[in-house]
């Protein structure tokens, strides 16, 4: 079934007959916007920009714009979206991020990377979920993507539950920017797409790597963050 807004179709929470996507009403129980860090995305109180571990240690990545909790209903449209490949719930998380980032007014002229997938992991499920959400947003903003250019060279374990510094150090050597396409980050402002964050420490080593390529800045533009 194709996915067009304008047309009736089910909420894909409410799954009540209308015109978008997602309807009204569900969007303004489940999907009001939070105020956060400008730099981590993690929930603060009004008037607060910075949270304190980011004043404490500042990490790479110069804001973080994130859409949607990670709770029901979004976790369950994800975890449909990432491991039964519904391209319907990929346009529909673009559509929520791309909201969140014109809403914050990101920088003018960027490149957009997927947060990339280890090879092995990538044969396993076909196709990055991060990439599906990024090619879409991009024509959206009418912004350059690529899927190429940030590499991810091994896959990192389970970060959960370990100290922050060794979810950096695990991180730190996961990621390598194409030596190919280093122009096309030099200098230049990035924005690294995810699907969910939840620790930090995948976009925090992601966003090292383009700044050790040259990056002028890095912003992590997310779906939904686990809080
Ligand atoms: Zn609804
Ligand atoms: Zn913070």
């Amino acid at each position: 079934m194709r996915w067009l807004t304008g047309w009736p179709q089910p909420c894909a929470v409410c799954r009540r007959w209308q015109a978008d996507r997602v309807c009204a009403d569900c969007l303004a129980c489940f999907a009001r916007p939070v105020h956060r860090c400008l730099r981590c995305a993690m929930p603060l109180a009004a008037e607060t920009p910075i949270c304190g571990a980011c004043l404490r240690q500042p990490p790479s990545v110069e804001r973080t714009i994130v859409a949607l909790h990670y709770r029901a209903p979004w976790d369950g449209l994800i975890a449909g979206f990432k491991f039964h490949r519904r391209p319907g719930l990929a346009a529909l998380l673009a559509e929520r991020l791309h909201a969140a980032v014109i809403a914050e007014r990101p920088p003018g002229d960027c490149i957009i990377l997927p947060v990339p997938l280890a090879e092995a992991r990538l044969c396993e499920r076909s196709y990055n979920q991060a990439w599906e959400v990024a090619r879409r947003l991009a024509r959206r903003l009418h912004l350059p993507a690529d899927a190429q250019t940030l590499l991810r060279l091994q896959n990192t374990p389970h970060q959960v539950g370990l100290p922050r510094q060794q979810r950096l150090a695990n991180v730190a050597q996961a990621f390598a920017v194409d030596p190919l396409r280093r122009t096309r980050v030099a200098g230049r402002h990035v924005a690294v797409v995810d699907d969910v964050m939840t620790t930090g420490a995948t976009i925090e080593g992601a966003a090292r790597t383009l700044l050790q390529a040259g990056a002028a800045s890095v912003q992590a533009w997310v779906v939904a963050r686990a809080d």
